[in-house]
C-alpha cells in the first residue's frame, strides 16, 4: 500500500483527508512501488489519460475516476512549423477547463472521493482553482478556492460557474496560500493543493506517457514553464516510470523557463544552489508561473540538473511578441503560456533535436 514520505525527514504517514505536509514543516511525496507497466492493457481505457490509471496508486477496483472524468488528456501533438519538422507543441488548453491542470485535478479529485472527501480548499494564481471546482462540483464536493484579487476576472468567472466559494486575498501568492493553509487546519478539511498534494503529480506524468505514445519514443528536450512545477515533476516522474520500465533508453532533457522578473529557481541554478532562496517578485505578465518561494524546489532543480537539462529566463518583452507569433500560427494561448514559446526561441537547440513545446492555457483566458 502506498503512504505519504516526508521529502525532508523520511517520516511516513498514512494517506488520510487532512495530512497534507510532516510535522517537520517538509512536503510530502508518494511512496510507491516502481509501476509495472503494460502499455498492451492501455488499449482496454477509455480514450483519454485514464489509459494510464494502472500506473497510478489507486486501488485495482478504483471507480471513483468513471463518474467524474470529463475526457481529460490526449491532447493533441502537433509539428508548429513545417519549416521546423523537429519541433512540436502539445495543445494541452484542449483540456477540459482549457488548461493543462486538469491532468492532475482529476486525479486529485478522484482520490478525494476515495478518500470520501465532503469539503476541499485549494489556493491558485487561477487555472489550478478552475480546475479543482469544476472537478469538485463533478464529485459534488463542496470547494472554496483562494485567489489573489489580481487575479484575470476570466478565470474568477470560471472558478464561481462551478459552484465554488470563492476567498479573495490581497496579497503575494505565499501570503493567499498561508490562508487557505490556516483554514484547512481550522475547518479540518482536504487541501486539494497542486503543489502539496502528490496525487496531483500522478497526473501530471500522463504527459510524459502521452508524449511517448504520440512520438513513439522520447524526445530529446521538453520545454516547461516552471512557477511550483507541477507540469515539470510530473514529467520528470512519468518519463522516469518508462525509463526504469525499459521502455526508453534516456531521459529527456528539462528546459525549465521563468519569467526574469520572478525567477527564484533560475537564480538557485545559476549559483549551484541546492534550493530556491526567497525572491521579490517585482511584477510579470505571465501571472500564472509568478511564484517567488516554490515549496518544491530542490526537487525542482534536481530534476533538471539530472537530467542536464538547463534554465531559461524571459523578460517581460518577449512574452507578448511570443504570443503573436504562436497566434500567427494558428495558436492562441493566454500570456503566461507565452513564455514556454519565448523560451524555445531563446533555447539553443542542436540540428534535429527533437523538442516539445506545450501549450499550456488558453487565449480566453486572459
Ligand atoms: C499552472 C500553469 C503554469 C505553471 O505551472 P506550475 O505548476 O506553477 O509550474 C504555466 N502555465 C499555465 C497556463 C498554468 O496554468
Ligand atoms: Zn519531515
Amino acid at each position: 500500500m502506498e503512504q505519504f514520505v516526508c521529502n525532508s525527514c523520511e517520516t511516513v504517514y498514512e494517506i488520510t483527508m487532512t495530512r497534507w505536509k510532516c510535522d517537520c514543516g517538509g512536503v510530502l511525496d508518494l511512496r510507491k512501488e516502481t509501476p509495472n507497466i503494460d502499455v498492451e492493457a492501455w488499449r482496454q481505457y477509455p480514450n483519454s489519460l485514464w489509459r494510464y490509471v494502472d500506473t497510478m496508486p489507486f486501488a485495482n477496483d478504483a471507480m471513483s475516476w468513471r463518474e467524474i472524468t470529463m475526457g481529460e488528456g490526449q491532447t493533441p501533438l502537433l509539428v508548429l512549423d513545417p519549416l521546423e519538422p523537429h519541433t512540436y507543441v502539445k495543445v494541452e488548453y484542449t483540456m477540459p477547463t482549457l488548461s493543462f491542470k486538469d491532468r492532475g485535478a482529476v486525479v486529485l479529485m478522484a482520490k478525494a472521493k476515495e478518500l470520501g472527501v465532503t469539503k476541499v480548499i485549494a489556493d491558485s494564481s487561477g487555472n489550478a482553482g478552475t480546475a479543482i471546482a469544476a472537478y469538485a462540483a463533478r464529485c459534488n464536493i463542496a470547494c472554496d478556492i483562494y485567489l489573489s484579487d489580481q487575479t484575470s476576472p476570466k478565470k474568477i468567472a470560471q472558478v464561481k460557474a462551478h459552484g465554488a466559494t470563492i476567498k479573495e486575498i490581497q496579497g503575494t501568492r505565499e501570503t493567499i496560500a498561508a490562508a487557505a493553509q490556516q483554514a484547512v487546519e481550522e475547518e479540518n478539511v482536504f487541501y486539494a493543493s497542486h503543489v502539496y498534494n502528490p496525487y496531483f503529480y500522478e497526473g501530471t506524468k500522463t504527459y510524459a506517457y502521452e508524449i511517448y505514445e504520440q512520438l513513439k519514443g522520447v524526445p530529446d528536450s521538453l520545454i516547461i514553464p516552471v512557477g511550483n512545477g507541477t507540469l515539470l515533476l510530473g514529467a520528470y516522474y512519468g518519463f522516469k516510470e518508462l525509463l526504469e520500465n525499459r521502455l526508453i533508453d534516456k531521459m529527456p532533457k528539462l528546459i525549465a523557463i521563468q519569467a526574469a522578473n520572478c525567477a527564484p529557481l533560475c537564480l538557485a541554478y545559476e549559483t549551484g544552489k541546492p534550493k530556491a532562496a526567497p525572491f521579490t517578485n517585482k511584477g510579470t505578465l505571465a501571472e500564472g508561473i509568478a511564484i517567488a518561494a516554490p515549496a518544491r524546489s530542490s526537487q525542482i532543480l534536481e530534476a533538471v540538473r539530472d537530467t542536464n537539462g538547463t534554465f531559461i529566463d524571459i523578460e517581460e518583452e518577449e512574452i507578448l511578441s511570443a504570443r503573436e507569433q504562436l497566434a500567427d500560427k494558428g495558436f492562441y494561448v493566454e500570456i503566461t503560456s507565452a513564455v514556454n514559446y519565448a523560451g524555445y526561441l531563446k533555447y539553443n537547440r542542436e540540428p534535429g533535436e527533437i523538442v516539445v513545446i506545450p501549450l499550456c492555457g488558453a487565449g480566453i483566458k486572459s
